[in-house]
């Protein structure tokens, strides 16, 4: 059996591949394509300042510069106990968003760093399609920083995982990067391989809320040989934004299925709806 010299693997013939060649061979690629970036990446940054993720100008140090940095809108209380949304004003503690109690999601609590605007777009967008791997640890602390309060309950850190061919084409897993940061800080646990993606979905971008649900349904599911490590067990899933939260709730009815103790959720951005004044 022969590959032919210069055959370049895509994801169109992945699928063939993976099942000639064995995991193994395809896990080997993908860390020898990322051995190239990042010495293309290395070489380059002798030649070249860093520039801003955001507003490309020249920066020292992390991703962001400093005006766009200060253009993050950090998420801090007040806000729903449940759902994590900012309040525009404190309704005291404890208190649920109408959201929270509209629609109560599968999991019991969800927190995010920042709100998904334009600069979080940005950074989102530079770790899951530009191999910006050097971002993930800034992002990764302020998630640890704004998920603290689960953090100090949880046994396991389980990112969403991606279907493998998705993380064939985008190489990595952005939300296993974010979890392994936030487990070195917070000294738990990262549970890769207890999710698993049953079946490939659409992009969730341009769809409905009620579409998104649909999407995802059962997309997701528990590994038999890992359920009986769930039981009992408080789970953060991890995942880079979180936006209808139809994607989490699906994995956190899977792990609540396996018999989990608990599901939170710990994001990097989240989106934040204009506030609509109570009627
Ligand atoms: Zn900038």
């Amino acid at each position: 059996m022969s590959t032919g010299a210069g055959t370049t693997p895509s994801r169109f013939s992945a699928s063939a591949l993976k099942g000639r060649l064995g995991d193994a061979w395809v896990q080997s690629w993908s860390k020898t394509r990322a051995v190239w970036t990042a010495t293309a990446r290395a070489t380059l940054d002798i030649a070249l300042p860093t520039l801003c993720v955001s507003c490309r100008e020249p920066v020292t140090g992390d991703g962001l510069c400093a005006a766009c940095w200060s253009q993050l809108s950090f998420i801090a209380p007040p806000y729903c106990a449940r759902l994590g949304i900012p309040f525009v004003y404190d309704p005291g503690p404890g208190l649920l968003s109408m959201e929270a109690i509209a629609s109560p999601p599968a999991y019991q609590r969800a927190r995010a760093a920042v709100r998904y605007d334009d600069v979080a777009r940005t950074l989102v967008h530079a770790l899951k399609y530009q191999d910006r791997t050097d971002l993930a640890p800034t992002m990764g602390r302020w998630m640890a920083r704004a998920g603290n309060e689960l953090l100090k309950e949880a046994d396991a850190l389980i990112p969403v995982p991606l279907h493998w061919q998705r993380g064939w084409s985008r190489r990595y897993n952005q939300s296993g990067a974010l979890a392994r940061v936030i487990a070195a800080q917070a000294d738990i646990p990262v549970w890769g391989d207890v999710l698993q993606r049953t079946r490939q979905t659409r992009q969730q971008v341009g769809l409905s809320r009620a579409e998104r649900s649909r999407n995802v349904q059962g997309a997701f599911s528990v590994a038999a040989e890992k359920k009986s490590a769930i039981q009992g067990r408080r789970i953060i899933l991890i995942d880079d934004v979180l936006t209808s939260g139809a994607t989490v709730d699906t994995c956190a009815r899977a792990l609540l299925r396996a018999r989990a103790a608990s599901v939170d959720v710990l994001v990097f951005a989240r989106v934040v709806e204009p506030f609509k004044p109570p009627i």
